[in-house]
Order: C-alpha cells, then sequence, then structure tokens
C-alpha cells in the first residue's frame, strides 16, 4: 500500500519544506511525490532539507494542476487544519490509514496537503472522497506541511505493520470492478452539471450549493467504473429526451 501512496504538495513556498517531506516519506517507506506548481523547485534548500531523500526530490513529478496530479488515483484524500464550510466525511489518521489498506493492489490513493500560508482552497478541498484532520491543539492547530505528512505517513506504515490485527472498514476489498479514476469523476461531475443546466434545474446564475452537494454524496460513495458509466448513460438519455422537448428538438 505504501507503493500505492501519492503524497501531493500544493504551490508550496518554502522549497526547504519540499525536502523535509522527501525525507519524512523516505522513512516511512513512501517514494511517489508529486508538486503542484511549486513556487521554488528545484531549489539548494529542498536537497539541503532531504537529507539521504534526494532520490525522491529527483523523482518527483511536477505538474500545473490539481487535476494533473490526481487524475490516474482511485482515492483521494485532502488534509486540513481546520473545518470548512461544507463539512465533508472527516477521518482522523489512523482511520485513513486503515481504509488506505483496504484498497485494491491496482488502486491509488493520493493524499493532498495545501500551502503553508492558506492551505487547501474549498474547491480544492471538494475535489477529495474524505477529509483528513490531524486532532491538534484546536487553539493551535495548524502543523508545518512536512510535519503533517510525517504523522500521515507514519499511520499508513503502521497501519502496513499492523495489517493482519486491523479492523478494517470493508469497501474496496475484492470488489469485482476497479474504483473509478479521478478523471472519470470529474468527467461526471462535469456532465451531470451540464445535464442540470439543460434540464433548467440548475441556474447557472446562482448554483448555490447544489454541485458541491452532490459531488459530496457521489464521492461518499466511492463509485466504479461501470457505476460512473451507468450514471453517464442515464445522464445522456435524460439530455436526448430534454433537447426533445425544447421547440424544435428531435425527437427521441
Ligand atoms: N493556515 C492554513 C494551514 C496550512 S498548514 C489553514 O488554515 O489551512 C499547511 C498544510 O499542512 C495544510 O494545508 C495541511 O495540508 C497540513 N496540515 C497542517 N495542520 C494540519 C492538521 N492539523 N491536520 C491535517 N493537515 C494539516
Amino acid at each position: 500500500m505504501l507503493e500505492q501512496t501519492r503524497i501531493v504538495l500544493v504551490n508550496t513556498t518554502h522549497p526547504g519544506n519540499i525536502g523535509a517531506v522527501a525525507r519524512a516519506m523516505k522513512n516511512m517507506g513512501l517514494s511517489d511525490l508529486c508538486l503542484v506548481a511549486p513556487k521554488l523547485f528545484p531549489h539548494p534548500d529542498a536537497f539541503a532539507r532531504s537529507s539521504g531523500a534526494a532520490d525522491l526530490l529527483e523523482s518527483a513529478r511536477v505538474v500545473e494542476t490539481l487535476d494533473q496530479a490526481l487524475a490516474d488515483c482511485h482515492l483521494v484524500v485532502g488534509t486540513s487544519a481546520r473545518g470548512r464550510h461544507i463539512p465533508w466525511p472527516l477521518l482522523n489518521p489512523r482511520q485513513m490509514a486503515a481504509v488506505a489498506t483496504t484498497l485494491q493492489p491496482q488502486s491509488r490513493l493520493a493524499v493532498v496537503f495545501g500551502r503553508e500560508d492558506r492551505g487547501l482552497t474549498n474547491e480544492e478541498l471538494q475535489l477529495c472522497h474524505h477529509h483528513v484532520h490531524i486532532p491538534t491543539n484546536e487553539a493551535f492547530s495548524s502543523l508545518n506541511v512536512a510535519a503533517a505528512v510525517q504523522v500521515i505517513a507514519y499511520e499508513l506504515r503502521m497501519a502496513v505493520l499492523d495489517q493482519d490485527k486491523a479492523e478494517a472498514p470493508q469497501w474496496g476489498v475484492s470488489w469485482d470492478i476497479d474504483l473509478a479514476e479521478n478523471r472519470e469523476l470529474e468527467l461526471l461531475f462535469d456532465h451531470l452539471e451540464q445535464t442540470l443546466v439543460d434540464i433548467d434545474f440548475l441556474d447557472p446564475d446562482n448554483p448555490r450549493q447544489l454541485m458541491n452537494r452532490l459531488r459530496r454524496m457521489i464521492l461518499r460513495a466511492v463509485p466504479d467504473k461501470v457505476e460512473v458509466n451507468v450514471l453517464r448513460g442515464i445522464l445522456t438519455k435524460v439530455e436526448r429526451l430534454a433537447a426533445s422537448r425544447k421547440p424544435g428538438g428531435d425527437d427521441v
């Protein structure tokens, strides 16, 4: 499971933190590091702080957008130092690691970490199946990003070491179909949004929280590829019917 886990850092400001993350990861047996638009990278401070983990920095993938970092991931977890406007399914690191041990061997987990100053945006957090909060002092809740990676990576490692004993949640175990990848889910959400606009259920000028609520519901189910295809098939049919009912539309 450690090989299946990707650590994603969004817009990191200090290259030293990237180095410290690489070190924390290598200590715990993680190796897949993805950097989304880092401010300064590569940088000597990153290499200095990585100690013996320069190999992780050399193999780190640098991408422009979070979507690119997550496209081939099946389970996405976003970390946050504080509660947000719409609560999302929330786990602590130990619960998250227990879920991770139930992933099929071909599935990939991404754990996403935010900017030093502002964390992750609501939009970024809404890309995630689950959120993880490290239960810190409420009056001083924000860890250094590399310290947060260390805690998460440690729990993942402990879960692997304890795997035989763990009573983990059961979804994803010996499932007959692969879980949908993030890119497939994002296409589903685009399709759903378009259909809801076409049938006048969603007002694009006043969308409120509708798409976020639907996103949260669908992500909570952690859908597989066939489920996503079925939903998209239904949407296509709804769109055709709606078009045929509009004046001048085609008959179905
Ligand atoms: N001021 C920011 C904190 C940024 S700390 C905010 O309020 O969101 C940088 C990153 O470290 C966060 O985006 C998150 O990925 C991680 N982090 C820090 N403290 C955390 C905590 N208690 N639980 C989970 N992640 C945490």
